[in-house]
């Protein structure tokens, strides 16, 4: 519920207007799971708070933890005993938390582990905003900064990010800065044009992967649809409206899209663009036999450095605990 919509439960219930900044901060700065926690509210309306309502919960079902690099990862199941993944990751800047949007993803890249089993449904806002909190409460760790890059495509369930987003950046609440929040997208150009005119200040990264429309279109399906020419136009339109600069991600698969032509026609689509390319080594999984390396990324980044295009090769962690999008999700469900 936002706080509006508490506002009028509270209202209907016919308590004073006050108990809804406080009912919210429970909520949401103190992070309460249980309704008896709420100790400055009379015993007779937590009492009638429980009845009336649940606080969205998440299960722990496993918890691991990088002896590596500190990564940890969160296997959580849902009330309808779903699974869906979140991990924490702790960069020089602060902790960062990669939350899932979806049960599983429509979008059916070929390299990613979140799509091979399909679709199943979309989270609610509860149940994002339930991952940051269970996370900050499991690991004792701060959160500073949420990436929308786990299980599911966010811009597909766009209302439910949207309103994730506004409840977790709520001053009465949360209070957590939209600019530590980014979002990713596989490219539905309809809803980049849609959030370009919210100008909300949150980091959009875009899944770029190749600069090919025909082998993008192999690897993501989604470009059948939206081809990259539509995709950098609304991408240029976004950065135009918005002030901000778009983060491209493109995962180096050996022999797939890592050769010179690749970097050279990436550089020349990029033109112009203030923009920043985060170059992944792909994850290997298991049902596909996609590969990369270090030395891979490392030559590719050179190649791009050529052309003046700002790219930096993104650190792997959590690689000895599966912490890639849908890989332990898919170990436990099989
Ligand atoms: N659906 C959104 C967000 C989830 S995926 C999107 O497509 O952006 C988060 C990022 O991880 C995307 O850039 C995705 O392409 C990338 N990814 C998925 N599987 C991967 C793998 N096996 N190796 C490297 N990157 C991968």
């Amino acid at each position: 519920m936002s706080f509006e919509e508490l506002n009028d439960a509270v209202a209907q219930m016919g308590e004073r207007s006050f108990r809804t900044a406080q009912i919210f901060k429970w909520l949401h700065k103190m992070q309460a799971d249980d309704f008896s926690q709420m100790t400055d509210l009379s015993a007779r309306l937590r009492e009638r708070l429980d009845e009336q309502f649940v606080i969205d919960h998440l299960d722990v079902v496993r918890h691991l933890r990088s002896k590596k690099d500190g990564t940890e990862k969160f296997l959580f199941e849902l009330s309808d005993k779903n699974h869906i993944e979140t991990v924490l990751m702790e960069y020089k800047h602060g902790n960062s938390l990669c939350i899932s949007t979806q049960v599983g993803c429509k979008m059916g890249c070929t390299f990613c582990a979140s799509t091979i089993a399909g679709y199943r449904r979309d989270l609610t806002p509860a149940e994002m905003l339930q991952q940051v909190y269970t996370a900050q409460k499991v690991s004792g760790r701060h959160i500073d900064s949420i990436v929308l890059m786990g299980i599911g495509e966010p811009l597909d369930n766009f209302d439910n990010v949207l309103r994730f987003l506004s409840l977790i950046s709520d001053s009465r609440g949360r209070e957590m800065s939209l600019r530590h929040i980014s979002v990713s997208t596989c490219g539905i150009v309809p809803r980049i044009k849609e959030l370009a005119e919210k100008k909300l200040g949150i980091t959009l990264s875009v899944s770029l992967h190749s600069a090919f429309n025909e082998r993008r279109s192999e690897i993501m399906p989604v470009n059948r649809r939206y081809p990259i020419e539509e995709l950098l136009s609304a991408c240029r339109d976004y950065m135009d409206k918005t002030g901000r600069r778009i983060s491209f991600e493109y995962a180096v698969i050996k022999g797939v899209n890592d050769s010179p032509e690749d970097a050279k026609r990436l550089a020349s689509l990029l033109k112009g663009f203030v923009c920043h390319v985060n170059l992944i080594p792909v994850n290997p999984i298991r049902e596909r036999s996609y590969r990369s390396d270090r030395g891979t990324t490392a030559a590719f980044a050179e190649e791009l450095h050529k052309y003046n295009i700002n790219a930096t090769v993104r650190r792997t962690l959590g690689a000895d605990i599966d912490a890639a999008c849908g890989q332990l999700r898919r170990e436990y469900e099989i």
